[in-house]
């Protein structure tokens, strides 16, 4: 990949852990200079890049991290943080399903909002969703956290109809099963098993391996792909 990516300022939300750690990373690795964010109040200086603490439950500071991201202007935009739970359809509570639709959903659509003004100035900009293979096909349990994905590919298509003609490409990327806390705590070690067998490739994917195409969709070599959501799931949702 050409190093394309000097000077470009990238926001990653979610880059404590999992896969937006390790988009963070290599964004860092290709030389854009990064904003992460999580939930912990603490510096967190083994990120290698500046980091932001926002809990985006909290209505007040997220108010304060949307001005925040308006006035950095970044050129590239990873929308990355994103919460799961699964439940019977008819004991899904609420205030789950209302938390879920905020982290998933709420939140990449105001930092869309936040980032669009500058981009448009500048007739350059990447942005890229993490969805999710649930975004894509569902399965039972998973009603809240579909609904949110779901959404997020409908906010991306469109948005992508708007501003193509001004140099900002918006894409989805649905990953499918992951190594990650997320997936650990979702399936447990016997879920993560019979998962396995269900997949083309015979494992689970790793972080690296969704960072890399994020990280290439965000940069200026993708100049055509807009609009899209772009499964990394070693085959699983085409059998
Ligand atoms: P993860 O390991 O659980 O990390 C989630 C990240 O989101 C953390 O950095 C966390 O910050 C942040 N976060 C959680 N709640 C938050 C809140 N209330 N406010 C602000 N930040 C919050 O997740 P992951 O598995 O890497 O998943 C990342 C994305 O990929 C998510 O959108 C997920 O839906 C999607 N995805 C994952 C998989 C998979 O197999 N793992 C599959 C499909 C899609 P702190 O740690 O600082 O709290």
């Amino acid at each position: 990949m050409k190093s394309d990516l000097k000077n470009k300022l990238a926001i990653v939300t979610g880059a404590t852990r999992g896969i937006g750690r390790a988009i963070a990373s290599l964004l860092i690795e290709k030389g854009a200079n990064v904003i992460g964010t999580g939930t912990a109040v603490k510096e967190r200086q083994s990120l290698g890049c500046d980091y932001y603490p926002i809990d985006f439950t909290d209505d007040v500071a997220t108010k304060k991290f949307i001005q925040f991201v308006k006035n950095k202007e970044p050129d590239i935009l990873i929308n990355n943080a994103g919460i799961n739970k699964i439940a019977k359809f008819s004991e899904v509570d609420l205030q789950d399903f209302e938390m879920i639709q905020r982290i998933n959903i709420t939140i990449p659509f105001l930092l869309c909002q936040a980032v669009i003004p500058s981009m448009q100035n500048k007739g350059w900009g990447r942005i890229v969703n993490i969805s999710s293979i649930f975004g894509k096909i569902s399965k039972q349990y998973r009603s809240a956290y579909s609904a949110s994905k779901f959404a997020l590919d409908g906010l991306t298509v469109s948005l992508a109809a708007e501003v193509g003609k001004y140099g900002i490409l918006a894409n989805c990327v649905a990953p499918g099963f992951i190594d990650t806390e997320l997936t650990r705590n979702i399936l447990g070690e016997n879920g993560m098993k019979q998962m396995v067998e269900l997949i083309p490739m015979g494992r689970l994917g790793s972080v690296e391996e969704v960072a890399v195409f994020v990280v290439w969709l965000a940069s200026s070599e993708n100049t055509y792909i807009n609009g899209q959501n772009i499964a990394i799931d070693g085959g699983f949702t085409r059998v």
